[in-house]
């Protein structure tokens, strides 16, 4: 039996994530935070989790100012892009390189996905896109600010203009939020309905929780919740988010320590013949060189893996910040491969 014949054809033609697990010494590949917390407090496991995960989401809510009926939360915030293109539909807009889900995720459910190029400093090139948007007219856009896996955010007044001439939902991704000390677009939420936002807990420590969030409109929560599963996000996560939220001194050192390595990193980088990286707002550095694909398995041979970004952005590789001594590693062994 042929069983590509019996897969549509939409899932047919479609590449998985690459989400490998590569053996190595010092991992700096998936943006992950260095850092975390131990649990192991009670949770009662043989009852079913609170589905609508009241408690967390009013603690999120208490957290951006906002009501609790404007969060919903997804099983990481891939579940939420997941429901709102299952909720929505094509077509489906985003500047590349970006994320690779919005496409991979459009392309799945038989969405019509459209990529329009960044500019040469990885900002919106406004022109082309507002062009497309008023062509295509999108029900979606996405844009993931700061943008993985360029580490830019993109200019606040550029998305406005996106915001405001589009008659579908304009997205901000904003997984890496926590790293860029920008903070200026919950508030826009009350001044445009289109709007929503993405925030995840994956980066600042609790990516194994798979924990993320969506702030909108709450006839744009309600609309999306129906799509949502009944018990998306499992007890354990709910309750190791809530103690997350009640007491967020500790993440807040990791995220200090976090951002004050970004810096270090990029002018020990920027020091280095051969290497140019990009500024960051996120918790990892883009950077270009002659040789990625050779860097990469060198690097890798060292033991330290870090991210082939070359068949995105010619050239160029992406580093995660790691704790000060796996930075110390991955400097060392990059300036041996040099
Ligand atoms: N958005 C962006 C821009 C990302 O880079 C990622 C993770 N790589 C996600 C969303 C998904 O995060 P999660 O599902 O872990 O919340």
């Amino acid at each position: 039996m042929d069983i590509k014949k019996l897969v549509k054809p939409n899932i047919r033609s479609l590449r998985a994530y690459h989400a490998e697990e590569i053996p190595c010494r010092v991992k700096l590949d998936a943006n992950e935070s260095p850092y975390g917390v131990t649990v192991l407090k009670s949770v009662k496991t043989n009852k079913y989790p609170d589905p609508e995960a009241l408690e967390l989401r009013k603690l999120v809510a208490k957290d951006l100012k906002v009501k609790t009926e404007n969060i919903l939360h997804g099983n990481g915030s891939d579940e939420l892009i997941y429901n709102l293109i299952v909720t929505f539909g094509g077509p489906v807009l985003y500047p590349v390189p970006t994320f690779s889900m919005y496409g991979i995720i459009s392309q799945t459910l038989g969405e019509q996905k459209m990529e329009v190029l960044l500019d040469e400093k990885f900002d919106i090139d406004i022109d082309i896109t507002l062009k497309a948007i008023k062509k295509n007219t999108p029900k979606l856009i996405f844009l993931s600010s700061p943008n993985n896996p360029t580490g830019n955010c993109f200019s606040p007044d550029k998305i406005s203009k996106i915001i405001t001439q589009s008659k579908g939902l304009v997205i901000v991704d904003e997984a890496y939020q926590a790293f860029s000390g920008k903070n200026q677009f919950i508030p826009l939420l009350k001044k445009h309905k289109n709007m929503i936002i993405l925030r995840t807990l994956s980066k600042i420590g609790l990516a194994g929780l798979r924990t993320g969030f969506m702030i909108a409109d709450k006839e744009i929560v309600n609309e999306v919740n129906k799509v949502r599963l009944p018990f998306n996000l499992n007890s354990l996560s709910q309750k190791v988010a809530i103690d997350s939220f009640k007491d967020k001194k500790e993440m807040r050192l990791q995220l200090r320590a976090i951002v004050s390595e970004r810096k270090k990193l990029l002018k020990e980088m920027g020091e280095m013949d051969g290497i140019n990286p990009y500024p960051s707002d996120a918790n990892f550095i883009l950077f270009k060189t002659d040789d990625a694909d050779g860097i990469f398995k060198k690097l890798l041979k060292k033991g330290v893996l870090i991210r082939n970004m070359s068949g995105a952005i010619d050239g160029c590789l992406r580093v995660t910040v790691g704790t000060p001594r796996e930075n110390a590693a991955f400097i060392k062994a990059l300036r041996q491969v040099l």
